[in-house]
């Protein structure tokens, strides 16, 4: 069976898009530890991260690079975390994470943002990917 983000990628489900190419997804976590939360994916469903062949490996890494660089100039904070966790989803992701201090890295609190603040926030990181 496809994993839920296979379903994102087939667009069988909906996410809140940041940003796309051939090869790459970014959209937003639907429980961000932080708004901007974003997730970063290969369209190939494989696992895990650290399973990827290495030049899917650095093309992923790649794309979350200049997705990085749209968050943090649509979210304004000190850093972007990159976080690999992949204990729910076995579909390789990282995670980027606008953050302003240590404290606001923690997975066990997550948010529930409304659908149009979700929608904005995408909206704003996409504009900021496509200059
Ligand atoms: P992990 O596999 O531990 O790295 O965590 C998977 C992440 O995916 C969690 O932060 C979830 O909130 C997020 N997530 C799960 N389902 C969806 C979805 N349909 N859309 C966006 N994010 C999701």
């Amino acid at each position: 069976m496809a994993s839920i983000f296979s379903m994102i990628v087939a667009g069988d489900i909906p996410c809140y898009k940041v940003a796309e190419d051939d090869r790459h997804l970014a959209f937003l976590d639907i429980n961000p530890m932080a708004p901007g939360h974003t997730l970063v994916i290969p369209k190939r469903e494989v696992d895990y991260l650290f399973d990827l062949p290495e030049d899917e490996y650095v093309a992923l890494e790649l794309f979350a690079l200049k997705v990085a660089k749209a968050l943090k100039a649509a979210m304004p904070c000190v850093r972007v975390a990159e976080a690999v966790l992949g204990m729910e989803v076995p579909h390789a992701h990282i995670h980027l994470v606008p953050i302003n201090s240590e404290s606001d890295v923690d997975f066990r609190h997550k948010l529930s943002l409304p659908g149009d603040e979700m929608a904005s926030i995408a909206a704003r990181i996409a504009a900021e990917f496509g200059k």
